[in-house]
């Protein structure tokens, strides 16, 4: 009986030890899926937490209300209410303090120096909507800016763009290819911002065409020819010369919607469409506005990216349905 005994003991022990080293496996199995998990679920965290923040927003975040060089916090705050002055930054939370007199903006952006003693000779002060948009538009954010006509803003649109285009190397104009497009739905308003920026062009070096219908085509196409660095158009002229390549707006970086609402209401919805098929991606893109309905929301939010929103005076309260 006893080899049957010490057989069936060893049996046991080995049917012991085969249980244990299965347990074993099995263990560490476990062990390795769990850690496996573990790392995953961090990973996915660690994901999650760069989604919610973007890789461009803590440099915005950082520059959250940049001062200007002489204006305190609180005088800001007294001029913003003063002139009516609403600024919705969304989601980048970048508020750009408005400047108060040509000195201080010359200051604060030493490139605006020589283009407000051309531009600006005779005026005592920016305007509301200059103050408020210069520092946004040479931040080289997108905007919008919704204010009734004649209240400067020609000039809060022409100044960001003609210092982001001194910037460039070659700022001389080339043949056809304008750095600086101004859409205006009206030839009489083209004119108007074609003639503002052409008045400073002795001191500057900017010249400016105007594209616009009822006007005469082939001295539009010569201008072009010669080269400007900006062109100021409405909609329906502008069509025709791009279709004719007479126009090239490959190298625009500097978009201007003015009085998009009065575009929308003369059915330009289509030719902004196809003039945008024509702009790089790449582009600082501004839109001017009396009001801001939803079409013109619904505009913005297609052609705009990530956009500082100013409202002035009583434009800001004049919603249309
Ligand atoms: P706009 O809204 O650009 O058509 O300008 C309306 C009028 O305001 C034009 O006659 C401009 O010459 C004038 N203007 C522009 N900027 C200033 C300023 N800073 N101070 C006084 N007048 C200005």
């Amino acid at each position: 009986l006893f080899p049957y005994t010490t057989l069936f003991r060893s049996e046991t022990e080995l049917l012991k030890k085969s249980n244990k080293s299965k347990k074993g496996k099995k263990e560490k199995k476990e062990k390795k899926q769990k850690k496996e998990k573990r790392s995953k679920g961090e990973e996915a965290s660690k994901k999650r937490k760069r989604e919610k923040v973007p890789a461009t927003e803590p440099t915005a975040k950082k520059q959250k209300t940049a001062q200007t060089a002489s204006s305190s916090a609180k005088q800001i705050v007294a001029y913003r209410k003063e002139n009516r002055i609403s600024v919705d930054t969304g989601d980048h939370g970048d508020d750009r303090a408005p400047v108060l007199s040509f000195d201080e903006c010359k200051a604060t952006f030493p490139g605006t120096s020589e283009l407000l003693d051309a531009f600006c000779k005779g005026f005592t002060k920016p305007t509301p909507i200059q103050a408020q948009c210069w520092p946004i538009g040479l931040s080289g954010r997108d905007l919008i800016g919704i204010a009734e006509t004649g209240s400067g803003k020609t000039l809060g649109f022409l100044l960001p763009g003609i210092v982001k285009l001194n910037a460039e190397v070659d700022t001389k104009p080339r043949k056809r290819q304008p750095a600086i497009l101004v859409l205006a739905p009206t030839r009489e308003l083209a004119m108007q911002s074609d003639i503002v920026c052409n008045e400073a062009a002795a001191e500057t070096g900017i010249r400016s065409v105007c594209i616009a219908g009822g006007l005469d085509r082939g001295a539009q196409n010569q201008a072009l020819k010669r080269g400007a660095q900006v062109v100021v158009a409405t909609p329906g002229r502008l069509i025709s010369l791009l279709e004719c390549n007479e126009c090239d707006l490959s190298r625009t970086k500097y978009l201007v919607l003015d009085e998009a609402d009065r575009m929308l209401d003369m059915g330009f919805e289509p030719d902004i469409k196809k003039i945008m098929s024509y702009l790089p991606k790449k582009r600082q893109t501004v839109m001017f506005s009396a009001t801001w309905p939803e079409e013109i929301r619904a505009l913005a939010s297609q052609y705009l990216k990530n956009p500082t929103k100013v409202k002035i005076g009583r434009a800001s309260c004049r919603e249309r349905v």
